[in-house]
Order: structure tokens, then sequence, then C-alpha cells
């Protein structure tokens, strides 16, 4: 008889609650992890996502092994795997850690019943939030659409609390070191045939113990300056931590609480703004999954349904145009390197996100599942409900949005967080200007028409 840990966006030994459960229970543990074959399936990555997914899981399996665990790699639908495997290896146990993404719920309820039917007792813990969407409600029980009100009820909630059994050390062998091989990794079959991704080498280290690291050093250094940084793109100051977040080489847990327990003794009022203002950040990321779980559609339609009209976007505005922002091409310097950024190094600084988003629904009057589906290929942190929320928010459509008449000025926003142009030659060199694809100020009077059109068509003001 044996246990098994089912491990999917949670590539720790820390702070793991199924893997603590597992081993609390006395019995052999084995971990498995599955990589889905349907390409829409939640747990499926981007191109650059997977090479980042590739090496954190050799690091997961190295680690693995180092304290006796063996991890198997498979491919394939887990409700047709799990209960095979779990029948061959006599495992009794499974425990996993829940995902808030509303189609893996459905998937996990399907699995449970199927395989407490064959005898198999499950376990699911919370994790990937630090409090699950149904129990941060509104007092009137409805999901809060504002981020502010909702931060501030939830930090309230969580500030100086740990999670209860969220937090724990990396386990002690359980078994003698197991021998290590890259081949079943590489079986998986996730790195690109086309090599592009070798570039993402030298911009990340995949993999629990080097994001520990970062969380470490950034916590200790430039979360001091955070708030003062964190909107110019070429100090480059930021955590960094977004890819090690979506894949859970770190829990939310422990990073909320590797700045929260510092605040009670901070005193500088510099870095104590610092300190709440990057707790916000996660804040963001724990909305952005509890708005995807209220809102599934929202994945592909737009939170306000007047942007569902074809109205709201240009008619035919061309593959060129699309391509030419892909490629960074689109002659708006800041714009293009961002893009350039994001294709060199599979990440993009926020606040260029912002304008390369802003550009391309309201200048350009693309689609922003466009713009989406174009990051969700090209950025290392990829990640649904980030994604989701990030593109919508820009383009003045989802929850708690910009407001749909602000559009960003590349110009402004250059003079403001790229003064010295440091950003903009880092990533562009010294390549002759191009020639903008569109006139900015036509283009922007394009996007008010538009805008004007259909606020005035909805149906609440007919
Ligand atoms: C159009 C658009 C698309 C985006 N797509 C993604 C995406 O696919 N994956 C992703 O992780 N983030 C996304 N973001 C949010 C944000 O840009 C990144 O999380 C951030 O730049 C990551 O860098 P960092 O780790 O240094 O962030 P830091 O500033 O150090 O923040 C710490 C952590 O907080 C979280 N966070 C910060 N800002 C946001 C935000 N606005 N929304 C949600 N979480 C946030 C991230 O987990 C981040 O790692 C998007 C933003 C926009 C505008």
């Amino acid at each position: 008889m044996r246990a098994l840990v089912w491990l999917r966006r949670d590539l720790r030994l820390q702070d793991n609650p199924a893997l603590s459960a597992a081993l609390a229970g006395g019995l052999p543990v084995e971990a498995v992890f599955i990589y889905p074959t349907e390409q829409n399936a939640a747990l499926a990555e981007g191109a650059a996502a997977r090479w980042y997914l590739h090496h954190s899981l050799l690091a997961l399996q190295r680690a693995l092994a180092a304290v006796g665990i063996p991890l198997r790699l498979l491919r394939g639908r887990a409700e047709a795997l799990l209960p095979s495997l779990c029948a061959e290896r006599g495992i009794e146990r499974l425990f996993w850690n829940r995902l808030i993404d509303p189609q893996q719920e459905d998937s996990d309820r399907r699995l449970t019943e199927l395989l407490r039917r064959a005898g198999v007792s499950c376990q699911r813990f919370e994790d990937d939030c630090l409090v699950m969407p149904e129990e941060a409600l509104k007092d009137d029980g409805s999901v809060y659409r504002v981020f502010t009100p909702f931060w501030r009820r939830l930090n309230d909630r969580l500030h100086g609390v740990i999670p209860a059994g969220r937090l724990s050390a990396v386990p002690r062998p359980v078994a003698t070191a197991l021998p290590f091989s890259t081949m079943e990794v590489e079986g998986l079959g996730l790195l690109p045939p086309h090599p592009w991704h070798k570039k993402l080498q030298a911009h990340w280290q995949p993999g629990e113990a080097a994001a520990l690291e970062r969380l470490t050093r950034f916590v200790e250094g430039d979360l001091a300056e955070y708030e003062r940084q964190r909107d110019l793109p070429a100090a480059d100051r930021t955590s960094r931590l977004s890819p090690a977040l979506h894949f859970g080489e770190l829990s939310a847990a422990r990073v909320y609480t590797s700045v929260d327990q510092r605040l009670t003794h901070e005193t500088d009022d510099k870095t104590l703004t610092s300190m709440r203002r990057f707790l916000a950040e996660i804040g963001w990321r724990e909305f952005a999954r509890h708005v995807l779980c209220a809102f599934p559609h929202t994945r592909l339609r737009s939170m306000n349904p007047r942007f569902d009209d074809p109205a709201a976007w240009e008619p035919d505005p061309g593959d060129e145009k699309l391509r030419a922002w892909q490629r960074g091409e689109t002659g708006i310097a800041l714009v293009d390197a961002g893009m350039r950024q994001l294709w060199q190094s599979g990440w993009m600084h926020n606040r260029v996100r912002m304008l390369v988003a802003s550009f391309l629904t309201k200048n350009l009057g693309i689609h922003w599942r466009e713009g989406a589906r174009w990051f969700e290929q090209t950025l290392v942190d990829a990640d649904r409900a980030s994604n989701t929320l990030g593109w919508q928010w820009v383009a003045g459509c989802g929850t708690d949005a910009a407001p749909y008449f602000r559009i960003f000025n590349p110009d402004t926003q250059a003079a403001k967080f790229d003064p010295e142009g440091a950003y903009r030659s880092c990533w562009i060199g010294e390549r002759p200007p191009l020639p903008p694809i569109d006139d900015l100020k036509t283009s922007r009077e394009r996007a008010l028409a538009r805008y004007r059109s259909i606020v005035r068509e909805s149906p609440k003001n007919r």
C-alpha cells in the first residue's frame, strides 16, 4: 500500500500541504505530474512557459529524489491516467492541492468521484490563493468586483496570521536518495522544436531553490525601494516572482508572510509603503483568480458585454498590424522595446504590459483576445487569471477596469517612466527608427468614436 501526491502548479517541497499530509500518513510516498495533451486544457502552457516548466520539473524531480520520493511524469488526461496508476501501484491514498481555476474544479470533482468508487481515498488541500474564493465574499454573499474593498477586507483578515498549516519546511528524507535522470522530463516533450527558447536561459533559473533565493534577495534588497522604482522598466527592480508563483515553486502564503512578518518591526515610512504596495500586488493575483472563478466566461468574452459588440473594435484591422505589434515593429519606440523584451526574455515589465496592451486594443482597435493569446505563448509567467484580468483591465471592458476612454499616450509614458531612454535603447539598440504604423492622434480619435458608438448603442442608453 502506498500514498500518491499529484503535483500540478505546486512544484515545491516546502509549504506543500498535500505533500506534507501524504508524508504524515506513514505510507511510502510517490509523486506524479501529468501534462495534458489537449491544448485547451486548464493545465496546458504556452511555448515560453513550457520551457520554464521543463526546467522546473527537472529541479523538482532532483529535489524529490534527494528525499527518497520518486516522481513519475505522464502525459494525457488525469481522469484517464490516475485511476489506472493507482490500481497498478497499489495506491490507497491520493493527495493533491486545489487550483483556483473553474475548468480544473469540474475535473477535480469528476476525478474524486471516480477514485472513490475505485476505493482510493482522496484528500484535497487549499492552496494557490491566500483565501479561497468562497471565503472572500461580500457580506451579502456576492463577489467583489472592485479591488480596493476586496483587498482591504482580505488584508485585514490575513495580517499577522500565518495561514494555519500552509507553511512547512522541506521534508526530511523518507528513504535513501534515488538515482536521477533527465530522460523522463525530456520524454514529456515540453520544449518547442524551434530553438527560440534557448535565449530564455540567460534570464531565468526555474526551480524552488532558485525561487526561494530570489524571494529572500528581493525582500532584503529591492523591496524597500519598491514603491519608488516599481514603475521604471529600466530599473528592473520588481520581484520577478511571477513565474515562480504561477508554477507554485513558491506558495502565495510564503511570499505574503515573508513581507507581512516584517511590517510589524519596520519603522521607516518609505519601506512600509513599499511593503504594503507589494502585498497589494499579491492581492491583485488573488483578485484575478477570484474573478475568473466567479465569471469563467471572461476568459474568452469581455466582462462588460458592450465590448462583445463588434463596433467596439476596428472592423478590419488586418494581420499586418497585429504582426508588427508582435514583432516589435510598430515604430512606437516604447511599445517596440516592450514587445522585444517579451520575445527575448519571456517577460515584460508591468508598466510596459499596460502600454502595449493599450496600443493594441485602443490605437489599433484589435480585440484584447489577440493580445492575450500572444502573451499566453510568449510569457514565462503566462497565467489565465492574471492575463485575462490584465488585458480586460487595460481594454476597459473588465471588472474594476481602467475607464475605456483612458488611452495611454506612449510619448507621455516614455517621458515619465523611461526619461533617459535606457529601457528603449536596451531592447531596441541602435537600429534606425521605423515610421509609426499608425498616427497616435488619429488612432486615439478613432478609438474614442468607437467607444462613443457602443455606449450610445448599449441597451441601457436606448
Ligand atoms: C496586459 C497584462 C497582462 C498580464 N499578464 C500576466 C500574466 O499572464 N501572468 C502574471 O503573473 N501577471 C500578468 N500581468 C500582471 C503583471 O504585469 C505581472 O504579474 C508582473 O509584471 C510580474 O512581474 P513581477 O513578478 O516582477 O511583479 P511584482 O511587481 O514584483 O509583483 C509581485 C507579484 O504580484 C503579482 N502581480 C503583480 N501585479 C499583478 C497584476 N496586475 N495582476 C495580477 N497579479 C499581479 C504577480 O504574481 C507578481 O509576481 C499582466 C498585466 C497586464 C497589464
